[in-house]
């Protein structure tokens, strides 16, 4: 008896030390910027875009330490200075939501593809107006790289980490990420988001499509069986996490579709399940995300200055980033853009807003190139594509209730812009510069001979 009773407090001990050793090795929540609580700045003057349904259009806001304190017209919020705020007039330029980008590599493609420190590519980062981004690709190595920035208090953008379940080939990497739950609490900085998997070809093998690319090269490449695939997803879900699904072609838009479908089993998708990429969409797979509640995520230009590979046979060109159609069929759902960089153009997203206002695509060098005229049929407005790249960005990392709008309670994560995306030439877009960063209150990012935009605390 005593023997078992030693047994089972070694056992208990054992389990305490798992449990601490998982929270150990996991990132440990990170506090989001401090600024002192009792700083208190006022934008004034300006053209704001919340990106909030109840007040889609503002002159003035009002933020109190790291977080909005009131948005509105220009008298009602100038009412709420106080001894001590700093006041910042607009002069008419615009104020949004910092760029939301909740698919990228920025970071973890940082050293071996773009050269840069982890440091640098942040800077990239908030210099373009992204100020929360999710990191696609980590591994448990860079896991704990990440959990090292955030502990240190290097890391600037908010940042959500979606661990592989498959690599990009769709070799399965075990069950590693189990040991480090997701998750949502309001203000961290570093956070788990999510499990990818791969499921077709793209950056690995060719995109699983229903037709040929080239004559006598076949259909493309799934990683997996629907079998497979179901039960990929069921047990993330069964863990607790989000997934997000790279599918490229249809078939594999198809085969993700009915893996989330399958694990959610009627239920709705209250655990957020993305589609990744989704780039060429067989027509009547549109109306199935909202059927089902899945989060589209898709590319900004379509690939022009660089293409993939020959364009699609005419018959197929519909399919092809149909963003149209993809928002047509499916009013009300969230659906959310990502830059995927650095793989695509410049780290930028203000092309990418022209990209999806033009089709055209802006090259490395700046030049524009003009997309194939059946593409420009899948022109959607600024009016749609701000959220996209916003709030409905932020729904896809669990991060609505933080930033993406600027509303009373939402942390002030912001940009202000040379000009009015809704307003500017569609031509234009491409054109506009931020001149100022801010997360969580905090001056990030201020562009050179802009300082009078930017608040600086006394
Ligand atoms: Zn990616």
């Amino acid at each position: 008896m005593k023997e078992k009773g030693r047994a089972f407090t070694l056992f208990l001990l054992f389990l305490g030390l798992a449990a601490c050793r998982a929270f150990q090795s996991g990132p440990t929540p990170s506090p989001a910027p401090t600024v002192s609580p009792q700083q208190h700045l006022i934008f004034h003057n300006g053209a704001i875009l919340t990106m909030d349904t109840t007040r889609p259009e503002a002159q003035a806001m009002a933020i109190a330490g790291d977080r909005i304190e009131a948005v509105g017209g220009d008298a009602e919020i100038l009412a709420l200075r106080r001894p001590g705020s700093v006041v910042v007039d607009l002069q008419g330029r615009t104020l949004m939501p910092g760029f939301v980008d909740p698919h990228t590599h920025l970071l973890n493609d940082a050293e071996q593809y773009l050269e840069m420190s982890l440091a640098e590519a942040q800077q990239v980062a908030l210099e373009n107006g992204i100020t929360t981004i999710g990191d696609l690709y980590v591994t448990e190595e860079f896991l704990q790289e990440m959990a090292e920035l955030a502990k240190n208090g290097q890391l600037r953008l908010r940042t959500s980490l979606y661990l592989v379940a498959t690599d990009n080939c769709g070799r399965l990497q075990g069950e590693w990420y189990k040991e480090y739950a997701p998750t949502h609490t309001p203000g961290e900085m570093l956070r788990i988001g999510g499990v990818k998997i791969f499921t077709d070809g793209g950056t690995c093998e060719r995109p699983a499509l229903s037709y040929e690319l080239q004559a006598g090269e076949g259909l493309g490449d799934l990683f997996f069986s629907q079998e497979e695939l179901n039960s990929l997803v069921a047990e993330a879900q069964t863990a607790g996490f989000q997934v997000a699904i790279h599918a490229i072609g249809d078939r594999a838009v198809e085969q993700a579709q009915t893996a989330i479908a399958a694990a959610l089993a009627g239920q709705p998708n209250s655990y957020r399940h993305r589609i990744e990429h989704n780039a060429v969409i067989r027509p009547e797979l549109l109306p199935r995300y909202g059927e089902i509640g899945i989060v589209p995520v898709i590319f900004g230009p379509y690939p022009v200055c660089n293409p993939f590979g020959p364009p699609p046979p005419p018959e197929y060109q519909s399919w092809e980033w149909p963003w149209r159609a993809l928002l047509d069929a499916n009013p009300g759902l969230p659906v959310a853009w990502h830059g995927d960089d650095p793989f695509f153009g410049r780290i930028r997203p203000l092309d990418d807003l022209y990209s999806l206002v033009t089709r055209n695509e802006v090259g490395e060098d700046g030049q524009v190139c003009e997309s194939p005229t059946w593409q420009k049929v899948h022109t959607i407005t600024a009016a749609e594509a701000l959220p996209l790249m916003t709030r409905n960005a932020a729904y896809a990392l669990f991060r609505d209730e933080e930033v993406g709008r600027l509303a009373p309670g939402q942390y002030a994560d912001l940009i202000i812009l040379s000009g009015n995306p809704l307003a500017v030439e569609p031509e234009a877009i491409k054109d506009l510069e931020v001149w100022l960063a801010m997360v969580g209150g905090r001056v990030e990012y201020c562009a050179a001979g802009r300082e009078a935009f930017c608040p600086s605390w006394r």
